[in-house]
């Protein structure tokens, strides 16, 4: 629905466009006409008049031709395309008609057409680059065309000139597609926030209906295990199931947990190390390694360390996550600047290619059978919390880098 009625917006966006061009094209095209052939020479006297040069009426016939062409590639719902036939039947006829008049005779080279102006200076109104370069780099060819061919220097100064205009419709067609880029944006990150307002809502309440009953069969499956010491099996399977769902849980009603951080000066190593003993399981499994390396001594960081564990296990277990077959991760922490620490989570990986390294951090943004799509939006959320960043660097086949920085001392307040 969303997706057909934006790409209807742009189609009538470019009929508009198309319109436009074509009054201003016609207007200026016949007004130039008859100033410059018929209303001039009258008063002037003698003069040229085009029909009787090159290719005479038919330069009419074609210019004018085209236009039932275009209304028609307009009611096929194609409107794309009468630019470009504007524009490639201009330069050709134009081209054709100069040539036929000027080449091998040393008439003086009259150049220049308010048409070619009107393409030039309108061309930024279709918001498309490709189109913009189309035109620009069509009129300067023409006239670098004809001045070889006719060995005429005066083309020099239609040549000047055009590239001049395009330079102004080049600045006015960057001013527009960087504006729309932004517009893009902010509905984009309004999307994204209106989304997760009415998910952290939801959560929220759906989590609070789960966590009660969740705990209480947690308790029972452990009464029942003590009480059954026999029949084990399936025991520990069911418990590590439910503390699943309970992290799902607690991952969900964080969205609509109003914020609450208790920051206090924690080590950093020990917050690691931690992570690593949570993780440490998986890893053996899915025959990962992992390597830490420290740089020195670390100062204090003012964090929340919970919040901060959990981020880290989110991480790391997407490394492990990403090396089906085994492989390496590393971890390095250091001090930057003197005022932040810089933890960095390396795997080798599948890897994130380009295109998907913006949805990262969208909720229930996932490609994993079993994954929920919440670690790296909980983990953002938990960053940002901290005034941090959280940067994606990944090269696909080869691994991801996930860096995370947060100022040592939290300023908030001050
Ligand atoms: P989940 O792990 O449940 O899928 P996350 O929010 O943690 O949710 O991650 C979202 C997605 O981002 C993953 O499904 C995966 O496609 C991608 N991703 C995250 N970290 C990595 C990584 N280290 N290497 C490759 N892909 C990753
Ligand atoms: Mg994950």
């Amino acid at each position: 629905m969303k997706e057909s009625s934006t790409t209807s917006k742009l189609f009538y966006e470019e009929e508009k466009a198309t319109k436009i061009f074509l009054w201003l094209f016609y207007i200026f095209y016949i007004s130039f006409e008859l100033i410059y052939y018929y209303i001039f020479p009258n008063i002037y006297g003698r003069g040229i008049t085009r029909p009787q040069q090159g290719l005479g009426i038919w330069v009419y016939v074609i210019l004018f031709g085209i236009f039932p062409l275009a209304i028609y590639f307009m009611k096929k719902g194609n409107p794309y395309i009468v630019k470009y036939l504007y524009i490639y039947s201009f330069i050709l006829v134009d081209t054709v008609h100069t040539i036929l008049i000027y080449y091998g005779t040393d008439k003086p080279f009259g150049s220049g057409d308010i048409a070619e102006v009107v393409f030039i200076l309108f061309a930024p109104i279709f918001v498309n680059k490709r189109y913009f370069w189309t035109v620009s780099a069509g009129m300067v060819l023409k006239y670098i065309l004809l001045g070889v061919l006719l060995l005429d220097v005066r083309v020099v100064v239609p040549t000047v000139i055009y590239i001049i205009l395009s330079a102004i419709a080049y600045i006015i067609l960057i001013r527009f597609n960087s504006y729309i880029g932004s517009l893009i944006e902010v509905h984009e990150e309004l999307r994204k926030t209106e989304k997760l307002a009415v998910i952290g809502q939801m959560a929220a309440a759906i989590g609070h209906e789960i966590r009660n009953p969740l705990s209480s069969l947690k308790g029972f499956t452990q009464l029942q295990q003590e009480r059954y010491p026999n029949t084990n099996d399936f025991y520990p399977i069911m418990i590590q199931e439910i503390d699943r769902i309970n992290s799902i849980v607690n991952d969900l009603m964080y969205l609509g947990k109003p914020k609450e951080i208790k920051f206090v000066k924690a080590n950093i190593e020990e917050i690691i190390a931690y992570t690593l003993s949570i993780t440490q399981h998986q890893a053996e499994k899915e025959k990962v390694t992992i390597e830490t390396v420290i740089a020195g001594p670390l100062p204090p960081l003012e964090c929340d360390s919970h919040q901060l564990k959990q981020v880290f296990i989110n991480l790391i277990k997407n490394a492990i996550e990403s090396m089906p077959d085994g492989g390496r991760v590393k971890i390095n922490v250091n001090v930057l600047d003197g005022n932040k620490m810089k933890i960095s989570i390396r795997d080798e990986g599948c890897g994130i290619d380009d295109g998907r390294i913006h949805n990262l951090g969208e909720p229930f943004y996932t490609t994993k059978n079993e994954g929920t799509g919440l670690g790296l939006m909980v983990s953002n959320q938990i960053i940002q919390d901290h005034q941090g960043e959280l940067t994606f660097k990944s090269s696909v086949g080869n691994g991801t880098t996930v860096i995370v920085t947060i100022p040592i001392t939290q300023t908030f307040g001050k």
